[in-house]
């Protein structure tokens, strides 16, 4: 498999993109497909531990799929999460759609 930096960054990217794509008014069911996915994706991650402190986190932040915006920054504090772990800097939530869905603006 490939390594856990590799695999954590194609992951990354693929999940603030969901975020990016994912409706400002989401439906019910947008919303509940979006929590299902969030939740097998944490059972299904193929780096054990990262998946179980995942799980751990989402146990103790709920994921927040009532809008786009609440989504990106709840991704965000996941990613803050283990930037922390790992002695990475944290990266300001209030940006993430610059870096993820619209592009810098400076
Ligand atoms: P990454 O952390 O991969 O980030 C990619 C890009 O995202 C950055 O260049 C930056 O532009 C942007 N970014 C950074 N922070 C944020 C943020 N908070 N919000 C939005 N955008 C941001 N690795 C381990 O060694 N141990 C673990 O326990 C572990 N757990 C992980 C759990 C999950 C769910 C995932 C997806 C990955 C995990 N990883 C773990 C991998 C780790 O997070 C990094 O992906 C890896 O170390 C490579 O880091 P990087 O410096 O290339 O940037």
């Amino acid at each position: 498999p490939p390594d856990v930096e590799v695999l954590g960054r194609g992951t990354w990217t693929l999940l603030h993109s969901i975020a990016a794509s994912y409706p400002e008014s989401p439906s019910t069911s947008q919303q509940s497909d979006l929590l299902s996915f969030v939740k097998l994706f944490s059972k299904l991650y193929p780096c054990w531990v990262c998946a179980e402190d995942f799980r751990t986190y989402i146990g103790r932040e709920v994921p927040r799929v009532e809008s786009r915006d609440d989504f990106g920054k709840w991704l965000c504090g996941a990613h803050n999460d283990v930037n922390r772990k790992l002695g990475k800097p944290e990266f300001d939530c209030s940006r993430w759609q610059e870096r993820w869905r619209t592009g810098w603006k400076d």
